[in-house]
């Protein structure tokens, strides 16, 4: 058995990358930001959510639907969501000053029409993945030695008075021919059902699109054929992650629907889709500072409350314990049968 392990813990458990905590930083907290903040209050204080939108849909298939359009956090949450899962790695003598490496964080679904999911989980998600996607391209396209227009820019484009209601699939459609014919080659769209009337702070149906994307915009008055759409360059001025956070935080939600469409040279069938990819982030199972693998871990102190803030890190031992040992964990993972296939163990 011990040989076993021995074999399956190199396998399955190499020490990865390391991420949020180091040596120098051996402790993080998450905290809300000030823009989160405020978006919460816009949340609290607006008809956030009840605003809704029915729009007609035809499916690549053909087949005719009608969209529910929502803002984020309109469902309600799961049993889980919020749960905190507590790991930890107590082989002290491997870290620096002999404390517990703990990995208290929440369970989320990750859903971005979650009440209690959406922001702090589906949001960052979401708005760190693509922020990598366009850095991605951006190096792509460095090192191929392209220099023209490789810095993102922010568009919105609204559309016409007459088509503002019309089918979600056409409109999308007239939406990225007026992109194309302006001169924007690739980027991310993402749909608003709705905007706030900050007076009121209500929100009313005006749907328009925002593209974070690559091109250059051409002369807006010259381009005569946009039968009464407007295209706006915006610029992205603060960070390309806030500006695709801040879009991001009030696109329509619906069933089925992403919030956000990739086109052109930054799609999913572009000939650069490969190299641009931003892999899924996998749970880390391994302690960030001896790349052991973690066991459930348990608040022990009796002075004060389990922290109700997700952490990362370092902390005191003696405020912590594991509640298994890394035989159980192993013989857990036998159990469900969750080894890979090619791993030959018997
Ligand atoms: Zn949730
Ligand atoms: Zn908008
Ligand atoms: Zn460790």
């Amino acid at each position: 058995m011990s040989q076993q392990l021995k074999q399956f813990e190199h396998v399955v458990s190499p020490p990865k990358k390391r991420s949020r905590v180091s040596e120098n930083n051996p402790y993080w907290e998450k905290k809300l930001s000030e823009s989160q903040i405020s978006l919460l209050e816009i949340h609290d204080k607006s008809d956030w959510v009840n605003v809704e939108l029915f729009q007609d849909y035809k499916t690549p298939k053909g087949i005719m639907k009608k969209i529910h359009w929502k803002l984020p956090s309109t469902k309600e949450k799961n049993i889980t969501c919020g749960k905190f899962k507590t790991l930890g790695c107590f082989n002290l003598m491997g870290h620096p000053d002999n404390q517990a490496y703990i990995q208290h964080t929440k369970l989320s679904c990750f859903r971005s029409a979650c009440e209690y999911c959406w922001m702090e989980k589906w949001l960052a998600r979401e708005s760190r993945r693509s922020t990598l996607r366009i850095e991605k391209y951006e190096s792509v396209m460095k090192q191929l030695g392209k220099t023209r227009f490789n810095k993102p820019i922010h568009v919105i484009v609204s559309p016409s008075w007459n088509d503002k209601f019309m089918r979600y699939d056409l409109l999308k459609k007239k939406c990225r021919e007026i992109l194309d014919k302006a001169g924007i080659k690739g980027g991310l769209l993402i749909y608003h059902p709705f905007k706030l009337d900050k007076k009121k702070m209500k929100w009313v149906c005006m749907p328009h699109f925002h593209v974070v994307g690559f091109g250059w915009l051409l002369d807006n008055n010259k381009n005569t054929d946009k039968q009464g759409w407007v295209i706006k360059n915006k610029g992205v001025r603060q960070s390309l992650h806030s500006t695709i956070y801040y879009q991001l935080s009030h696109a329509g939600v619906a069933d089925n629907i992403h919030s956000i469409t990739w086109f052109g040279e930054l799609g999913y069938r572009s000939k650069y889709a490969e190299l641009i990819k931003v892999e899924n982030e996998e749970p880390n199972d391994n302690c960030e500072f001896c790349g052991e693998i973690l066991v459930n871990a348990v608040f022990v102190a009796t002075d004060r409350p389990p922290p109700d803030k997700e952490f990362i890190g370092l902390v005191d031992s003696w405020d912590w314990l594991p509640t298994e040992s890394k035989t159980m964990y192993f013989q857990k993972i036998l159990d469900e049968k969750i080894i890979s296939l090619d791993f030959d163990f018997y």
